[in-house]
């Protein structure tokens, strides 16, 4: 490797232009390009920003739908669907996947991102990645971290908790990080309690690195250096996009100035060598686009979440009439706005696909851009509905609705398509509606008076055909919900802290996100975490938990009568202790394919991170020692099946002392049964108890008229502390 000039590796950390790294002797440039459900490779590669320029790719469905299907397999394949096609455009670093936690039912970027649920988004960003870089392309993984606003997402500090950054917010990176290894990981762009990402040493190096065992490069949102030798310091190895002139003589200085920041530097120069050492690969073939889209087609089935099928109504018989409406039948939004938007090589409409399987009428009823007249457009979509025996109402939100770079306010559909879909449940009780939208919509107040609701999210390019094939029973819906469906935005947890004020978000509902917020203070939802219906039934039976809680086994059979596949969701609930926690948690899943009549036994492994929380007092992970409810749910709300483990506590014992609260001298099995009875001698002993239970003895024996002193306590501290001579084992280490 020829040696580079602090020059050449001061141009290095920081890129050439929009897409390209910086090239030097012995290290060639690459490309990067978003993603992270399609190539969005600018034409002619320049370093125009290029949004809607781009090169033809497939468009996979976004986050937001791959997530509904919880089927990692099918992630994995759709990863390597565009590693090829990377490698066909010559692109070695795609930027995804997104897998921030979608914190607000309104962050305008939710449509990129998996669930409100670290489980779900850690396994399925998992699968995205290890599919990408098995055809040797890099993912890189954002935005790092507690990044789930748009709103003054360049300067809001994120203020999180240690407990709640750990359980919530940072397991999905870490899972990811550590299984897959990717070649990047993309800082995000706001600060993380008042530290700008891309100046977190904390996060960059302490966790990133040194806990987590990160071997790639950290490489900056684009846009989100500050000041680059602090980057630098922090473990920020590249600057996105470059070259900034700025940067390049501030490292200079600096690392002329001191040989520990020159060290630092020569770090990240190492890394970035490594990155285009992986990077640096022959084109590949080109893509078959067909076999693509095809890809996008099945990943679009499995994306859409059938709510509500009363009577049946669906499927639907071909051959029968039905009356389309909706805009969004003809011209489908299939993915969100930003950074992310690709340029489809092909788009199916819905309507097209319902026209090949059955008569259509079809009114469009609104315009997606409000153009028109409104009230003409629906007077003629409701005498439509009238006469038709089943309506396909399309109904969602238009692009401009959610977007990178901004929040929604509300959880609405526009206007005139609320009216319009009021008016045709109305008129018509046989009203499909297909909800088309990244981030959640409202299903109030019309939701009881649709016969069925499809929420088919954002499908890529080949949603169209994959609806018609959910509608008319081709294939059966087999995605499921990975947020939560909320009544209102009152409801949800972060309603009062979100987007927060000016520059400052308060993380304020701590580890209770999504259902871990409904379910816990019994807040009821239009529909929970992980409900999904199909065209057929599924029965649980034997569930067996390990008796050390790292098994569990269940039966499911399709008793319906079709085939169908079954996403099987495993919780833990937790006992009561002192640390708050939510009511239950996922803790596994998976998704099988059962014809009618067939059963299966799921096996799923789980370690003591199932059971375990963030202790900040630990400052780690710690397993409270009690009884554990395994559950097998529908959906977060409805428990089938549940299994008790009792564990035993996992912190390491803590020795009585001085400073222990007086509670803590009443429980300990050597001075509990001393103190008690000298309690229970004195007249109203045991509320006094109560009262003082959380003082530190060592403050109550400056009270006056103690009959103990702190030279007897000391002598008692002795006997409880020894285990030869109190015979115990450790006092917090005992089975319960
Ligand atoms: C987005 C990233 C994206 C980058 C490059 C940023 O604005 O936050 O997700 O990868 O732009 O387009």
């Amino acid at each position: 490797m020829p040696p580079l000039s602090l020059d050449d590796k001061a141009a290095l950390v920081t890129g050439a232009g929009f897409w390209h790294t910086h090239a030097a002797p012995g290290v060639p440039s690459l490309v990067m390009t978003d993603g992270p459900h399609g190539i969005r490779h600018t034409v002619g590669g320049g370093d125009e920003i290029g949004l809607g320029n781009s090169a033809p790719a497939t468009c996979f469905p976004p986050a937001t739908g791959l997530a509904s299907s919880f089927n990692s397999d099918l992630v994995e394949r759709v990863g390597r669907a565009l590693g090829d096609e990377a490698r066909a455009q010559g692109v070695s670093v795609l930027l995804g996947p997104g897998v921030n936690i979608k914190r607000s039912a309104i962050c305008g970027r939710n449509f990129e991102y998996f669930s409100e649920d670290p489980l779900v988004s850690g396994e399925l960003g998992a699968a995205w990645v290890r599919g990408l870089q098995s055809r040797g392309v890099g993912a890189s993984l954002k935005h790092f971290a507690a990044n789930n606003q748009e709103t003054n997402r360049m300067t809001v500090s994120a203020e999180v908790d240690a407990r709640t950054l750990r359980e919530i917010y940072l397991p999905a990176f870490e899972t990811i990080v550590k299984r897959e290894q990717p070649w990047t990981v993309m800082c995000s762009y706001n600060r993380v309690n008042g530290v700008l990402a891309s100046e977190n040493h904390w996060l960059l190096t302490e966790v990133l690195r040194e806990e987590w065992g990160f071997r790639g490069a950290v490489v900056s949102d684009w846009g989100a250096v500050d000041d680059r030798v602090a980057g630098i310091r922090a473990g920020l190895d590249l600057e996105m996009p470059g070259p900034v002139a700025d940067s390049r003589t501030a490292i200079v200085a600096e690392a002329t100035r001191s040989s520990a920041f020159a060290e630092q530097l020569d770090l990240s120069v190492d890394r970035l060598r490594g990155l285009a050492k992986l990077g640096a690969k022959e084109r590949g073939p080109a893509i078959d686009e067909d076999a693509h889209h095809a890809l996008a087609r099945t990943a679009a089935h499995e994306s859409m979440v059938l709510l509500r099928n009363a009577d049946a109504i669906l499927p639907l018989r071909e051959g029968k009439p039905v009356a389309v409406i909706g805009q969004l039948a003809r011209s489908p939004r299939f993915q969100g706005a930003g950074s992310s938007q690709v340029n489809a090589t092909q788009v199916d409409p819905a309507l097209d696909a319902i026209m090949l399987r059955t008569p259509v009428e079809f009114a469009s009823g609104y315009a997606l851009d409000d153009s028109g007249d409104a009230v003409a457009l629906r007077a003629e979509a409701v005498a439509l509905a009238k006469r038709a025996d089943t309506v396909l109402l399309f109904v969602g939100l238009p692009d401009g609705k959610e977007s990178e770079g901004y929040d929604r306010t509300d959880l609405d559909l526009p206007a005139a398509q609320l009216a319009l879909v009021l008016d045709v449940v109305a008129v018509n009780p046989r009203t499909v509606v297909v909800l088309t939208n990244g981030g959640v919509v409202s299903l109030e107040p019309w939701h009881d008076k649709a016969a069925a609701i499809l929420e088919t999210w954002l499908l890529g390019q080949a949603g169209g055909g994959a609806v018609a094939d959910v509608l008319f029973g081709a294939v059966a819906p087999s995605g499921r919900l990975a947020e939560s469906i909320p009544f209102r935005l009152q409801d949800t947890p972060s309603y009062l802290n979100f987007p927060g004020d000016r520059d400052l978000v308060r993380y304020g509902e701590g580890v209770f996100v999504g259902y871990r917020y409904y379910e816990t203070a019994q807040v009821p939802v239009r529909y929970p975490f992980g409900h999904g219906l199909t065209y057929t039934e599924f029965a649980y039976s034997d569930l067996v938990v390990a008796e050390d809680g790292t098994a569990a086994t269940v039966t499911v059979t399709n008793t319906g009568p079709v085939a169908g596949q079954e996403v099987v969701q495993l919780y833990v609930a937790p006992p009561v202790t002192d640390i708050r926690r939510p009511e239950r948690e996922l803790r596994a899943f998976t998704k099988v394919a059962l014809e009618p009549g067939a059963s299966t036994r799921v096996e799923f492994a789980l370690t003591d991170r199932a059971y375990a929380h963030w202790d900040v007092d630990a400052d780690g992970w710690v397993v409270a020692g009690g009884d554990y409810a395994v559950q097998v749910c529908a959906d977060a709300h409805t428990v089938l099946l549940s299994s008790v483990v009792s564990l035993e506590d996992s912190r390491p014992a803590v020795p009585l002392g001085l400073e222990s609260r007086v509670r803590e001298w009443l429980d300990h099995p050597v001075t509990g049964p001393l103190f008690r009875k000298a309690a229970s001698s004195e007249e109203g002993g045991t509320s006094m108890v109560d009262m003082v239970g959380s003082m530190p003895m060592r403050r109550l024996l400056r009270f006056p008229g103690i009959p103990v002193s702190e030279k007897q306590l000391k002598v008692l501290l002795v006997a409880a502390n020894n285990p030869v001579v109190r015979g115990v084992a450790g006092f917090f280490g005992r089975r319960r």
